[in-house]
Formats: structure tokens, C-alpha cells, sequence
């Protein structure tokens, strides 16, 4: 498509401001289109790694006598195969959560405490499994926000996920919620945990596509902070992060506006 500017002076007077408008516009549309190509030649970039790795592996095990072997080999398939299904998840959410940024249907008052508490309960088996220690520490009084609670699901989760990833066994990672008696239009939602961490001069980085702190160790699709991201933003939220308690591991901390009771907590209720 033709997307060049049209020009201003060649028109009657009275449409103009219509023409700047347009134009302004069709710069936008261009800038989306360009970022929606360079992610799909990513994504396509990004599959191509454990589909080759699959075809691979899938001829040796068609070559393979030995039961033993061609087992061993079979699991691996597997793997690769869970790892590819895995990439395609965390597109699919980047993409659901990008559409739904073109709306706010299905806004719903959420109760953040309620949120922590279940998503933990969901990687409590994962945690365990790993050695690593998951607890949750919330205001105790319901804290409100208005979001599309499968999206605001799937960004605590992937925080979850992270942390419990990037924390050796034996380390700890703290769901929280917040609350800051000085912005008392804020609610605070956060993940922090006393893992490998994240070099400050990456803080930034992490949230772009496909970015993966070199040497982390652990496997990855480099989707899931920007997943995040987006979602945070589609929620008016704002993320930030920082380095973890006593400057070991991470702290990942989402500010939403508020939503409900506009003032502190209730009477009586812990601090
Ligand atoms: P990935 O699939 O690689 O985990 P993400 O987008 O979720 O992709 O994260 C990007 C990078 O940020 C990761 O590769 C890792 O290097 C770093 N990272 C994210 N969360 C943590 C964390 N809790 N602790 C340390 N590093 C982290």
C-alpha cells in the first residue's frame, strides 16, 4: 500500500487539520505493520531452532534398532516437542494480548490478594518439585483492580514461572501484594526472588522480544517478560524491576491504578 504522506498545501484550507490527521494516522498504521513483519519474521526465526532439532532427531530414531536407544532418542523428541509447543503458547498470549488492547471488553473487578493466592497454589507441586521455597506475602485486606483476569492470570504467572526457573534449589520466591499509605491510588503486585538475578545494564532488555540474559543457564522462549509487559500496559499498569532482597535475585513490581475503595485499609486491618 501507499502510505506516503499527502500533502497539506493542496488542499482547501477548511481540511487540512483532516489531512494532518490522516496522515498522522497512516504513519502509525505504517510503524504497526513494520513491527507486526519484524515479529513475525522472528517468531518464524525463533521456530525454526527445535523444528530442526525435531526432524533431526526424528531421522536418527527412524535409522535406530537398538529398543533402548530408540527410547532414549523418543524422549528427547518428546522434549523438543513440548519445548516447540511452548514457544507457540507464549506467541498465541503475546497475540491475545495484544488484541485485547484494541478493547476493554470484559473488565472485572479483581481482587489482587485472590489472584496471588491462586496462582501460587498452581505452582506450589512446581516448586516443590524444583526445592524451591514459594510463599506469599499480601496485605491481608482485599485490594482491588479493574482487569481481564485471564490476562492479569497469565502475566502473574509467567513472573511465577521466572522466578521459580532462575532461583537455584533452595532459594526462596515471595508473591506479594502492596500497598503504599502515601499513594493510596496504587495497588502493588509483585514477584521477588533471591535467584541468579538479572545484571542491571539487562533491566531493561528483559522486556524486549526474544531477549534472554546471556549464560542464564535455562532454557527459554525470551516471550514471557514481554507477555508482561503488554499486559501491564493494557491494564494502565506500569513494571519495573530491580534487584531482589539484600542485592541477590529479583524483584519484579507492577503498579496498577486502583480500583474500589479509594483509601486505606480497612479499620483494623494489618498494616
Ligand atoms: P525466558 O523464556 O527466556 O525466561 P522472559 O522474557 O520471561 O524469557 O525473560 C527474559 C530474560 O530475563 C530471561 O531469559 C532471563 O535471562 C531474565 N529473567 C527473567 N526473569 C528472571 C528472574 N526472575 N531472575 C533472573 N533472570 C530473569
Amino acid at each position: 500500500a501507499d502510505l506516503s504522506p499527502v500533502e497539506p498545501a493542496s488542499v482547501p484550507e477548511e481540511v487540512r487539520p483532516l489531512i494532518v490527521a490522516f496522515n498522522d494516522m497512516m504513519q502509525r498504521l505504517d510503524e504497526n505493520l513494520q513491527a507486526q513483519q519484524r515479529f513475525v519474521a522472528d517468531a518464524a526465526h525463533q521456530m525454526r531452532t527445535p523444528l530442526a532439532g525435531l526432524k533431526m532427531q526424528t531421522e536418527l530414531a527412524l535409522s535406530e534398532h537398538d529398543p533402548e536407544v530408540l527410547r532414549a532418542s523418543l524422549e528427547r523428541i518428546h522434549t523438543s516437542a513440548e519445548r516447540a509447543a511452548h514457544l507457540i503458547n507464549q506467541l498465541l498470549a503475546l497475540a491475545r494480548a495484544e488484541a485485547s488492547s484494541h478493547g476493554t471488553s470484559g473488565l472485572e473487578r479483581i481482587d489482587l490478594e485472590k489472584l496471588v493466592r491462586e496462582v501460587a497454589t498452581e505452582f506450589v507441586p512446581r516448586a516443590m518439585h524444583k526445592g524451591v521455597d514459594l510463599g506469599i506475602d499480601t496485605t491481608g485486606w482485599p485490594l482491588t483492580v479493574d482487569g481481564i483476569p485471564v490476562l492479569l492470570r497469565e502475566m502473574l504467572k509467567n513472573l511465577v514461572d521466572n522466578a521459580i526457573k532462575y532461583t537455584p534449589r533452595g532459594g526462596h520466591v515471595t508473591v506479594f501484594t502492596g500497598y503504599d499509605a502515601e499513594r493510596p491510588l496504587v495497588a502493588l503486585l509483585g514477584v521477588q526472588d533471591d535467584g541468579v538475578g538479572i545484571p542491571p545494564e539487562d533491566r531493561e532488555r528483559v522486556f524486549e522480544r526474544f531477549y534472554r540474559v546471556l549464560g542464564s543457564g535455562v532454557e527459554g522462549s525470551g516471550l514471557g517478560l514481554p507477555i508482561v509487559r503488554e499486559i501491564a500496559d493494557l491494564h494502565a499498569a506500569v513494571i519495573s524491576v530491580e534487584g531482589g532482597p539484600e542485592g541477590r535475585g529479583t524483584r519484579f513490581i507492577i503498579e496498577f491504578p486502583r480500583a474500589g475503595e479509594p483509601v486505606g485499609p480497612h479499620p483494623g486491618a494489618r498494616e
